[in-house]
């Protein structure tokens, strides 16, 4: 169970690995099942150097489903995070299904892109449709992979064209037609632009997420406000709250408020413990800023989606509103 081990790790000493000076991108990233996220991903830490010696890549970020059934609680997202070229990219998985439509629509509101993969064999299908529905309404304009090149049976022209359907049967505007697409096998590691590319490796991929995703701009100068997105149980922290930090900066020890949407305050406390993701670790930080999606510790009472934030700021910030039935905790 590598996330009880990423936790438990937690206990140490506290790092200070600032943020301050690295750009950000934050993308969601979304496939049908099967069509070959896990691997990409594995790969994309991989090849941008994230996991550590002694992880194996058997040890999936985006794999955790037997802790989830174990801990008897829900963790419908995951976080991963790698750094390319000096900016950090936090990856995140976005549940497929339309059961889920708060929990993607909370997911969606903490990135700026997003990656749609899809298996050049099997071709656009419907479980994908909801999410990139979703993401197109927020206006974001996600990057096309088309996946697994390597099968014999790929045929990627009619899977580029099957896309180029799918975003306009959603009404997608012109920019977001305009989607760019790379060609990839995430198994043998590469990503390219065309059929006929040097089927190298993934920093195509890597640099088109830099080019072609916007930096979250929000102010890091503003007193510091998250939303909880994504909440989780831990023994020995107790509730982890994840979110991204909508505006100013987050220290450990910092006093808050927690807000229900309503804007009534359901408790006042401090954040022990604030949690950066890399690769598949989430190792401790003094201090995160604006843009940066965070788990903190601390709070007793915070559940999705609050605001956490700096005595200050009055009001709760923009959320979604869960939907019935509510996440069971244990
Ligand atoms: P996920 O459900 O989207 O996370 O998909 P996985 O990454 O677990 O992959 C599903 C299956 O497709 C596994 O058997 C993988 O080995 C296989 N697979 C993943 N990427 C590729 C690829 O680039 N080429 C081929 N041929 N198979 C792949």
């Amino acid at each position: 169970t590598p996330w009880a081990r990423q936790l438990s790790g937690v206990r140490g000493v506290l790092h200070t690995i600032r943020t301050a000076d690295m750009e950000i991108r934050n993308i969601a990233i979304i496939a049908h099942v099967d069509h070959g996220k896990t691997t990409l991903v594995d790969q994309l830490l991989k090849q941008s150097g994230s996991f550590r010696d002694n992880q194996h890549v058997a040890e999936r970020a985006m794999d955790s489903n037997d802790l989830e059934r174990e801990r008897g609680i829900t963790i419908l997202a995951k976080c991963t995070s790698v750094v390319w070229k000096d900016t950090r990219i936090n990856i995140i998985d976005t549940p497929g299904h339309a059961d889920f439509g708060g929990e993607v629509e909370r997911i969606l509101s903490m990135v700026d892109g997003a990656i749609i993969l899809v298996d050049s064999a099997e071709g656009a299908l419907p479980q994908t449709k909801f999410v990139l529905g979703k993401a197109l309404k927020r206006g974001i304009r996600p990057i096309v992979v088309v996946n697994k090149i390597d099968r014999s049976d790929a045929r990627p022209d009619e899977v580029h064209e099957e896309m180029f359907d799918l975003f306009a049967s959603l009404d997608a505007d012109e920019t977001q037609l305009d989607f760019p697409m790379l060609y990839a096998s995430g198994r043998q590691g590469w990503a390219d632009e065309t059929l006929d590319g040097p089927k190298k490796d993934l920093s195509p991929l890597f640099d088109l997420v830099l080019r072609h995703v916007p930096t979250p701009g929000l102010d890091p100068d503003a007193p510091f406000g998250m939303v909880a997105t994504i909440l989780e149980s831990d023994n020995f922290l107790g509730r982890i709250l994840t979110g991204r930090v909508e505006q100013g900066r987050a220290r450990v020890n910092m006093p808050v408020r927690v807000m229900r949407r309503d804007g009534s305050i359901v408790e006042t406390g401090r954040l022990t413990k604030l949690l950066s993701f890399r690769g598949l670790d989430r190792v401790p930080v003094e201090e995160a800023e604006a843009g940066d999606i965070i788990a903190v510790a601390g709070l007793s009472d915070a559940t999705i989606p609050d605001t956490i934030a700096s005595p200050e700021v009055g009001e709760p910030l923009p959320s979604t509103p869960v939907d019935p039935p509510t996440l069971s905790m244990t």
